[in-house]
């Protein structure tokens, strides 16, 4: 790989900044001092200013979404959750993989590999996601049991069987809690589905997506890089 396009990823910089690092001799390759930008980068050890420069292609973290920021990389007007990210974290090619509503809450994995993003996000999957919904609206035994073999959305989208629990009942129908796991993405999913049964949800917070979960320390709007073993179990 070229030095400057090793050098640009691995300290995610642009390149007009890594040229007037190479300019300034402030890169050595095993010891050596490299202006040219097209110099071969293999296995040798790459120093700027001294400090080794490790290559990592891919980056994963975890990010609890909070209520009130739009699922995007970018946006005109509203706040984006890459907009919670750190100077030193953010890079332009981390993007979201799926999407939270504005509202919803949890877990969102943010990354710069595409193909893990797509698999996750490929119908075929199935990948599981499991939501906590808020509920109002009575959850009759019938409506629960729709949910579970799969119902037909109000624009006649067909939905896929779900896996239920009701966590707590609300004796006055304001604020049940359901557990939800399905194992496709429409839009609005969860929301539509409970729609479909005469309920609206009130909040709706994801809490797993395949074998990742929302780890129960991590306050909303803050994110956290991938452990090595969630990373194993994810790929
Ligand atoms: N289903 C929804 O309705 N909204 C979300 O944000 C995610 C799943």
């Amino acid at each position: 790989m070229r030095i400057d396009k090793y050098l640009a990823h691995a300290l995610n910089v642009g390149r007009t900044d890594v040229k007037k690092m190479l300019k300034a001799k402030r890169v050595q390759v095993d010891g050596q001092i490299i202006k040219d930008g097209k110099f071969q980068v293999t296995e040798q050890t790459v120093r700027v200013d001294n400090r080794v420069i490790t290559y990592q292609e891919n980056f994963y973290y975890l990010l609890h979404k909070p209520q009130g920021v739009v699922t995007a990389t970018k946006d005109a007007s509203q706040r984006t959750v890459m907009d919670l990210f750190s100077a030193a974290d953010y890079r332009a090619d981390l993007y979201p993989v799926g999407r939270l509503d504005k509202d919803t809450t949890g877990l969102l994995l943010i990354t710069n590999d595409g193909p893990l993003g797509h698999k996750l996000l490929s119908p075929k999957k199935h990948v599981a996601k499991t939501y906590l919904a808020t509920v109002a609206g009575e959850l009759t035994l019938s409506g629960l049991e729709r949910l579970r073999t799969g119902l037909e959305l109000k624009n006649g989208e067909q939905t896929q069987p779900a896996q239920v629990q009701v966590r707590e009942q609300d004796p006055k129908n304001e604020a049940s809690l359901v557990e939800i796991t399905i194992h496709e993405g429409k839009y609005h999913q969860v929301k539509r589905m409970f729609a479909a049964i005469s309920c609206r949800v009130v909040e709706l917070k994801r809490l797993t997506m395949g074998s990742l979960s929302l780890p129960a320390d991590l306050p909303p709007g803050a994110y956290r890089p991938l452990t090595d073993l969630e990373l194993a179990q994810l790929k």
